[in-house]
């Protein structure tokens, strides 16, 4: 899968940034991006998620931890695979 690139040439699945349109990127999504990804797919994004409780939310940040969760888990699950 390659990266798809909005207006703002930044991918929608894994938040990646391009300098043209053209660059073809293998879009390899962590975690955190994938869910981030599919909530944004049934209309929660993380300003409308802000808008709601009327305060910045922490989306990033958890999306963040999310990432670094699927990479450890990825991880373990390629230990026990091999
Ligand atoms: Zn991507």
């Amino acid at each position: 899968m390659l990266c798809k690139w909005n207006e703002k040439l930044v991918c929608d699945v894994c938040g990646k940034q391009a300098n043209n349109k053209d660059v073809k990127r293998k879009c390899t999504p962590g975690l955190g991006d994938r869910v981030a990804a599919g909530l944004k797919a049934v209309g929660i994004t993380e300003e409308r998620v802000a808008k709601v409780f009327r305060k910045p939310c922490k989306c990033a940040k958890r999306r963040k931890a999310l990432n670094k969760l699927g990479e450890r888990l990825t991880r373990i699950k390629r230990g026990i695979d091999e």
